[in-house]
């Protein structure tokens, strides 16, 4: 830590981009190692921890770290959906380099219960999955930091081309990349010379290491990033920077609902019939006279017996924090059910994708929300068809 600790909370945008500069002119012909010790010791810098996802390249980082202060706070985010080979290769670093302040990350119980009670939200939303399991988790550990050490490399994207030793991360922390222009032989060569041990899934095809559920192995010739999140739109987990800004999607479980705007004095009377919500805008109920299954948000989706539901299930959603109603209906598809699939109750605009997402189809509200939130709160929320998830059951 600094000597003497400078305070950044309410430091301005222009002031943070003259520090960040003046760090970069300063080190600027410095390499990966004094960089990362002076930085730690550097009041401009300010209060730092290492952020280390123990993967294929980690050990390099915090080799460095443990030769130069091995009581630097190093943040583990474990999403409880790592590998086993990566929860045994981080205590095996933690302990090999004695590492004193290992701080290991985890999502709130409740959080996870609520949005992904059967932690299958990964196969269905990725975004969503990664910012409750990594980016909310490491937001709520970095309060009281300045800033955060990562290990990337300008050779790992185009994305991380220009990246320099010091970068904004926020209008409250920085990022310090001791290695940003370190090379794969650069790599390579200091775990051979300092005989570091290796992640244990890279010698089984592994050069890029993140969640087993969302982590292939890689071909020869492929880009050593290509087996994370394959197949997806998606290269990065989230924890990232846009215009300066750490970017977390709304969460529609947890963040604050906007006060419903009251009702004109000599406002009409809401219609009494609900209003039906789909990707097209308000609707009148058009299955009004046909047969419905009713399911509260308590049922076990397995003992719904599929083969005699009708066209339409329609899934009660008791409060707006109350989730299950996604879990059910993400469950009834993948069993196959194919009918028209209706989030009924407490759902509010925020919720509409997440709806979609889950495998409804449509969303059942008062008349009275449908004032409060009228059409256009709902319409164009997100671009959900990115995951759409029928189209991808449809495309096997
Ligand atoms: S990498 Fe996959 S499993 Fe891990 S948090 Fe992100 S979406 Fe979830």
């Amino acid at each position: 830590m600094p000597e003497a600790a400078l305070d950044f909370s309410g430091e301005a945008p222009a002031a943070q981009a003259a520090r960040i500069a003046d760090l970069n002119a300063r080190y600027e012909h410095h390499g990966a190692t004094a960089v990362l010790e002076r930085a730690l010791k550097d009041p401009q810098a300010g209060r730092l921890t290492l952020v280390s996802s123990f993967g294929a390249e980690s050990v390099v980082l915090l080799h460095l770290l443990s030769m130069i202060d091995r009581s630097t706070p190093v943040l583990f985010i474990d999403t409880m959906l790592l590998f086993p080979e990566t929860l045994a290769y981080q205590q095996e670093l933690a302990e090999r380099l004695n590492l004193r302040d290992v701080r290991v990350i985890r999502a709130d119980d409740i959080a996870l219960a609520r949005q992904d009670p059967d932690g299958t939200l990964h196969q269905f939303d990725t975004d969503a999955c990664c910012d409750l399991r990594k980016t909310v988790p490491l937001q709520r550990a970095l309060a009281g930091f300045d800033g955060w050490i990562t290990g990337r490399k300008r050779f790992q994207g185009s994305t991380r081309a220009t990246l320099e030793f010091f970068e904004t991360d926020g209008p409250t922390r920085i990022k310090v990349n001791p290695l940003a222009h370190w090379a794969p032989e650069d790599v390579r060569a200091y775990m051979d010379e300092n005989r570091l041990p290796r992640h244990p899934l890279v010698a089984r095809g592994y050069p890029s290491i993140g969640c087993a559920p969302c982590t292939s192995p890689v071909a020869a010739g492929e880009d050593p990033r290509a087996g994370r999140w394959r197949g997806q739109d998606k290269n990065e987990c989230g924890i990232h920077i846009v215009d300066g800004k750490v970017v977390r999607r709304s969460d529609p479980m947890t963040d604050p609902v906007s006060e419903p705007t009251p009702l004109a004095a000599n406002a009409p009377e809401p219609v009494p019939e609900p209003v039906i919500v789909t990707d097209t805008g308000f609707a009148s109920d058009d299955w009004a006279a046909k047969a419905v299954l009713d399911l509260g948000s308590d049922t076990d989706p397995a003992a719904v017996d599929l083969g005699s539901a009708p066209g339409l299930i329609r899934i009660e959603f008791p409060s707006f924090s109350d989730g299950r109603g996604f879990s059910i209906a993400r469950q009834l598809r993948l069993r196959g059910y194919q009918g028209r699939l209706r989030a009924k109750g407490h759902v509010i605009a925020d919720q509409y994708t997440m709806a979609r997402r889950s495998g409804f189809d449509e969303v059942e509200i008062s008349a009275d929300l449908a004032t409060r939130q009228p059409e256009a709160q709902w319409r164009f929320r997100a671009n959900w068809q990115v995951h759409d998830y029928q189209s991808r059951l449809r495309q096997g």
